[in-house]
C-alpha cells in the first residue's frame, strides 16, 4: 500500500529547563488514571500520607497514590481530562512529605532483581503506558507480551507535531529513559529493545555509556524524520522497524534482531514518558505521584514545561505561566490533532496528561460542519485507503455500504489525517473509531 504524507505547520516551542510546579493545597486525584477506573479504599475524613494507596486498580485499572499528605475532605465526580466524568478524591494539604524534598537513593535494579519480580513492582506503581490514548496498565501489557519474541520500542519524540513534551523527557533524561526502558526489557524477558528518535535536539549517549546502561540488553537507536504526520504512529514504527533501518548498532544486536527481520515477532511499543516513569519508580523508589506537562498555546504568556503533582487542577498551571496574554477560547488536552477540548479550569491532571494547550479566539478555524461536497480528499489522505467518508454517511445518513468497505474500518491506526483534509469538517475519524470500538466491544 502505498505511503501518503502530508506537512504540517505547528509552532514549535523550546524549553531549556523544568520548572517544579507549586505543590497545590487542594488535589482532586482522580480514580479514572488510565484506561480504567480504579477502587478508592479511602474514605471521607481519612488522613493520608503522601505515596499512600488510596485506591486499588485490577488489570488496567492501575493503583492510585495520594499525591499529597492531608485529609479526604470529600470524594466527588468531576470531568476528566478526556472529557469523561469519575470520581475523584479531594485532599486538602496537611503534615510533611515523605518523599518531596528528600534525598533520592538510587538502587541498580538491573543487578538487584531477578525480571519475574519486575512486573509486580511496575504494577505496584500504577505506571500505565502512554504511547497510545489507550493508556493500558504497562504491567498488564508487559506480562502479555512476556516471550524472546516481542521487540521492546521506545518512540522518543511527540507524536502530535504540536507537543514536545516526550522529546524533552528524552532529551532532559535521556540515560534514565534508556534505564527505564531497559528494565521492562527486561520484565517481558526480551533482549531485543529499539529506540526511535528524532529531531535535532536529542543526543545519542556515546558506546561506553550506552554499554553500561544496557548491561546484557541488545539495542539499536533508528532515526526517524518528524517533519511528516503521522510519524511516531505505530504503523509507521512498525514498517521501519521491518525495514531495519539502522543507524547504531551495539555489539551482539544482529543476532537479537534477527527474527524481526523474519517477521516472526512482534514490538510492544511505550514512549519517552513510560520508561522514565519506570526508571523514577524503581530506580528512585518514588511512588507516581507526579508527571511532566507542558502547558503551551498562543493565548498564554508564556508556555513551560513543568513536573506536577497529579491532581494538580490545570488553572494552577495556567497561573504559573503567567495567565494569558489573549482572551482563551479553547482548551485542548493531549495535542491539537488527537485531543479533547475541554472548558472546565479546575479538570484535574492525570497520569495521561501530556500537554495542555491554551487558543485563543483568532487561532481557532471554523469549526462549523457543512454536508459532504464528494471532494475526496478524506480518501486521497488515508494512508490506509479507507473510504472514511462512506463509513461516515453510512453511520449518520444511512447510507447502504458493502461489509468489505465497513471491515476495512479495522485498519484505522486513528492518525486523524481524513479529519484534517475535510473542508466540510466531518467527524471522520471518531466515526471510524466509534466502529471499531463497537465491533470489538461485540466480540468480547
Ligand atoms: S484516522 Fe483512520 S480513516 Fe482517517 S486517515 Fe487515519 S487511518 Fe485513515
Ligand atoms: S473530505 Fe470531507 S467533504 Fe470531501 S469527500 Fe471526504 S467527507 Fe466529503
Amino acid at each position: 500500500m502505498r505511503e501518503k504524507k502530508e506537512e504540517f505547520d505547528f509552532p514549535h516551542y523550546e524549553y531549556r529547563r523544568l520548572h517544579c510546579a507549586y505543590i497545590p493545597s487542594t488535589a482532586f486525584v482522580s480514580v479514572r488514571q488510565g484506561k480504567s477506573d480504579s477502587r478508592f479504599i479511602i474514605r471521607e475524613g481519612d488522613e493520608v500520607s503522601e505515596g499512600q494507596i488510596i485506591a486499588s486498580g485490577y488489570k488496567n485499572a492501575v493503583p492510585v497514590h495520594a499525591p499529597i499528605p492531608g485529609i479526604v475532605s470529600e470524594i466527588a465526580e468531576r470531568t476528566m481530562p478526556d472529557g469523561s466524568r469519575a470520581e475523584c478524591a479531594v485532599l486538602q494539604f496537611r503534615g510533611g512529605f515523605a518523599f518531596e524534598g528528600k534525598e533520592q537513593v538510587y538502587t541498580d535494579y538491573r543487578k538487584k532483581q531477578g525480571s519475574h519480580k519486575l512486573i509486580p513492582l511496575i504494577r505496584q506503581h500504577g505506571i500505565i503506558n502512554t504511547f497510545d490514548l489507550d493508556n493500558n496498565s504497562l504491567a498488564e501489557q508487559l506480562d502479555k507480551a512476556g516471550s524472546d519474541n516481542y521487540v521492546l520500542a521506545v518512540r522518543l519524540f511527540d507524536f502530535d507535531p504540536g507537543c514536545s513534551r516526550d522529546g524533552f523527557i528524552s532529551s532532559f533524561f535521556t540515560k534514565e529513559v534508556i534505564e527505564g526502558a531497559c528494565l521492562c526489557a527486561r520484565a517481558m524477558h526480551t533482549e531485543s529493545l529499539v529506540f526511535f528518535y528524532g529531531g535535532e535536539d536529542f543526543r545519542l549517549p556515546d558506546e561506553k555509556t550506552l554499554e553500561a546502561l544496557c548491561d546484557t540488553i541488545s539495542c539499536r537507536f533508528i532515526k526517524i524524520d518528524t517533519r511528516f504526520y503521522p510519524s511516531g504512529s505505530q504503523r509507521v514504527l512498525e514498517k521501519i522497524l521491518q525495514k531495519n533501518t539502522v543507524q547504531h548498532t551495539k555489539p551482539g544486536s544482529e543476532k537479537a534482531f534477527r527474527n524481526f527481520e523474519k517477521g516472526k515477532n512482534k514490538a510492544l511499543f511505550i514512549d519517552s514518558a513510560t520508561a522514565y516513569a519506570v526508571y523514577r519508580c524503581l530506580c528512585l523508589s518514588v511512588p507516581f505521584t507526579d508527571t511532566v506537562v507542558e502547558v503551551n498555546g498562543p493565548a498564554l504568556h508564556e508556555s513551560k514545561m513543568f513536573k506536577v503533582k497529579i491532581g494538580t487542577p490545570i488553572r494552577r498551571l495556567l497561573e504559573e505561566c503567567g495567565g494569558c496574554e489573549k482572551e482563551p477560547a479553547k482548551i485542548i488536552i493531549n495535542g491539537l490533532i488527537k485531543g479533547t477540548a475541554v472548558s472546565d479550569l479546575d479538570i484535574p491532571v492525570t497520569k495521561y496528561v501530556k500537554t495542555v494547550t491554551l487558543l485563543s479566539a483568532d487561532s481557532i478555524p471554523d469549526q462549523r460542519i457543512s454536508d459532504c461536497i464528494h471532494c475526496g480528499f478524506c480518501r486521497k489522505a488515508c494512508p490506509l485507503g479507507i473510504q472514511s467518508d462512506r463509513i461516515y454517511s453510512h453511520f449518520v445518513n444511512k447510507t447502504p455500504l458493502g461489509a468489505d468497505i465497513l471491515l476495512s474500518a479495522h485498519l484505522c491506526d486513528d492518525c486523524a489525517l481524513c479529519n484534517a483534509a475535510c473542508p466540510a469538517r466531518l467527524p471522520l475519524y471518531q466515526t471510524v473509531s466509534k466502529y471499531k470500538e463497537k465491533q470489538d466491544a461485540a466480540q468480547l
